[in-house]
């Protein structure tokens, strides 16, 4: 049997170990779009207090899959799934090449999300969504430092990445400005009390954040960029969209199969296609959640490969997890909503 998986995160990482050892025979195929290794996407957002980050994120360099006798192909970006022959159209470097499987387990993530109005000024503000984000935001901050200076950065959203960005940023120096349309932070995830402490928290930190702000829109003035907003517009060094994230369905929708905010999965974490199934955050359930935690997606995938050798037939039941923001001193009184 020929077991080919698409993406390197948690989700995938997890089911090709997991799978490796409970099928021993089983072919195993890993494809991704990184080609850095496996590293920790929870680490992105301590990517500016800690000078080793680019180091210390890497969990696991292919080469260690590849010894399990799991073969990564990295740096490639699947195209296409037809359903009828079982075949991955897969693009690498100008080359187009094909790929049969007999199982297929779409472990894709989720890209930034960025609102409507921010789109048309893509070229204007930087996501923080992967490592290669990570390194471009890292490259573009050093000649600052170099200058013995920090720049001044507006970061759109107060949701759980913002505030741990904004966070991690005071904390290596840099000024910050939050722009949050609702009137209190993380409304998705704390209850009042934890939203006016973290407020609290991340002013003493001298993160400066401005409430109820729907940014409208960026323009390029000089070597700024203003943030225009209804109450006027300011200017800053770089704007980074934190608006929570996007699951990446294209691929499964082109070829046909359901999708809703994720890719639709039955209890057995099965697409509408017998042939394939579907982890992590890319995954819908029939309660219409998505998981997008490493503590449910890790169980998600260690169930899967359970599932796919034969050794577990219950269906898959979310985990109890308690998510957990990364703001540097501040810890929440009360469990986060999910
Ligand atoms: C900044 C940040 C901080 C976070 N902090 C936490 C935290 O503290 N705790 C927590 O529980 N969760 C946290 N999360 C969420 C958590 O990281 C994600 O839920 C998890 O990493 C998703 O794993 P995944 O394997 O589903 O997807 P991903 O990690 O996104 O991996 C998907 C992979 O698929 C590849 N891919 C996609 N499409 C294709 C294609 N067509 N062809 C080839 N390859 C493809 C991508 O390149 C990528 O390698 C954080 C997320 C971010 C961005």
């Amino acid at each position: 049997m020929h077991i080919v998986i698409i993406g390197s995160g948690i989700a995938g990482i997890t089911f090709a170990e997991k799978m490796r050892s409970l099928s021993p025979d089983a072919k195993i195929t890993l494809l991704s779009r990184e080609n850095q290794g496996y590293y920790s996407r929870p680490m992105l957002s301590r990517g500016f207090s800690r000078a080793d980050i680019e180091q210390a994120i890497i969990l696991k360099p292919f080469n260690v899959l590849q010894e399990k006798n799991i073969c990564v192909i990295g740096g490639v970006s699947v195209t296409r799934i037809e359903r009828n022959s079982r075949q991955l159209s897969i693009q690498s470097a100008g080359d187009l090449e094909t790929l049969t499987y007999d199982k297929l387990v779409l472990a894709p993530g989720s890209d930034a999300f960025v609102p409507p109005p921010l789109q048309p000024f893509r070229e204007l503000f930087f996501t923080l969504n992967s490592l290669v984000d990570l390194q471009r935001l890292r490259r573009f901050r050093q000649p600052f430092l170099e200058r013995g200076q920090t720049p001044h950065w507006a970061i759109i959203g107060g949701g759980l990445i913002g505030c741990e960005v904004a966070s991690d940023l005071a904390v290596a120096g840099d000024k910050v400005t939050v722009f949050h349309a609702m009137d209190r932070l993380m409304e998705r995830q704390l209850v009042a009390e934890d939203s006016a402490t973290l407020l609290q928290v991340l002013q003493t930190s001298g993160v400066r954040v401005l409430l109820n702000q729907s940014v409208q829109g960026l323009q390029k003035s000089a070597e700024k960029i203003q943030v225009v907003s209804a109450d006027g517009s300011s200017a800053f060094d770089a704007v980074l969209v934190a608006c929570g994230f996007k699951p990446r369905t294209q691929l499964a929708a082109d070829a046909g199969l359901e999708t809703g905010r994720g890719i639709k999965v039955d209890q057995y974490l099965q697409s509408t296609d017998d042939h394939i199934f579907v982890l992590g955050d890319a995954a819908e359930l029939p309660n219409g959640k998505l998981y997008a935690f490493i503590l449910p997606i890790r169980h998600q995938a260690l169930w899967l490969a359970a599932h796919l050798s034969g050794q577990q037939s219950r269906p898959w039941q979310p985990p109890a997890f308690n998510p957990k923001a990364k703001v540097h001193n501040f810890e929440a009184a009360h469990p986060y909503i999910f």
